[in-house]
């Protein structure tokens, strides 16, 4: 596995294999790896010839008052499992490089971004469409994945390569859970044991949804009741949002036709954790 470090390197990089007709698939991630990045990495593997694994703490998707200097990092870690997989470039910019003195053009995903996530952080899907977007001008790759955890950045970039023609497919994977159905993220990292169980929450409220509607509820109302009930079990978890949207345009819905995602975003202590589940009818 080759680390490249110079955006300009790894752009030069990305020319020769695609002058020599390869296919690349990209993996941008912020580091620390675990199941869920790595799950990313093995499709990544399958799907093409040449895989580049980008790691990146991007400086303009953090707000001022966020964890941007305590994001937990692990470089020699995330090479050897990186390596384990067969990644072939790990791209390693230096914020310096990527913005550097006199930067100033950002690209904006307008409506998507502007519910959920984006209402408790309004600058934040800015940071992540201009990196993603240098980082597939980098990289060059026909396929780029991510990960349904975020699912509001996954519609982002679906919405970005459609609207700008950009000429790559986005693929989204499933949600890579702990046994016992937490998300993994590496935000995790932060959860105290005790806060660590108060997290099951956003599982169970989930879970509930789904199984609420797989037996017939529709009613935005009544599966709200009983999300709400979930995850406010315990007197420290704070709701920062919890919303049933339609799962391409993420626009608020009152009722279920067909399918549903239920978005979920909980701080507990100091940690913010969010997750989201498809919700479907039964078809019987
Ligand atoms: P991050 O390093 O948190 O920016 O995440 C990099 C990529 O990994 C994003 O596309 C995330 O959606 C994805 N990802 C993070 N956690 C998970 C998970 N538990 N399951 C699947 N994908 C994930």
């Amino acid at each position: 596995m080759e680390i490249i470090r110079n955006p300009q390197d790894m752009q030069d990089q990305a020319l020769k294999w695609r002058a020599a007709g390869q296919r690349i698939v990209l993996v941008p991630t912020m580091g620390f790896f675990h199941q869920g990045h790595l799950s990313l990495m093995e499709y990544g593997r399958k799907v093409g010839d040449c895989l580049v694994v980008s790691l990146f703490v991007n400086p303009t998707q953090f707000g001022p008052q966020e964890d941007l200097a305590q994001y937990p990092r692990d470089f020699d870690r995330d090479c050897e499992l990186a390596q384990q997989i067969g990644v072939d470039v790990l791209f390693v910019p230096e914020a310096e490089s990527m913005y550097p003195p006199g930067y100033q053009t950002y690209v904006t995903v307008e409506e998507v971004t502007q519910g959920l996530c984006g209402a408790c952080r309004p600058t934040h899907f800015r940071g992540v469409t201009t990196v993603v977007l240098k980082l597939f001008n980098l990289v060059q790759p026909q396929i780029a994945v991510f990960g349904e955890k975020d699912y509001q950045q996954l519609i982002t970039i679906q919405r970005l390569v459609v609207d700008l023609n950009l000429p790559l497919a986005v693929v989204g994977r499933p949600i890579v859970r702990e046994a016992d159905g937490l998300a993994m993220s590496s935000r995790n990292l932060y959860l105290n044991p005790t806060e660590r169980q108060t997290a099951l929450c956003l599982y169970r409220a989930g879970q509930a949804a789904q199984k609420l509607v797989a037996g017939g509820e529709v009613a935005r109302e009544r599966i709200m009741a009983v999300v709400q009930q979930l995850l406010n079990h315990s007197p420290e978890t704070i709701i920062d949002y919890m919303a049933l949207v339609d799962p391409s345009t993420l626009a608020e819905i009152d009722t279920v036709r067909g399918a549903a995602r239920l978005a979920l975003a909980v701080r507990i202590g100091q940690t913010r954790l969010i997750d989201n589940f498809l919700l479907e009818e039964s078809r019987s």
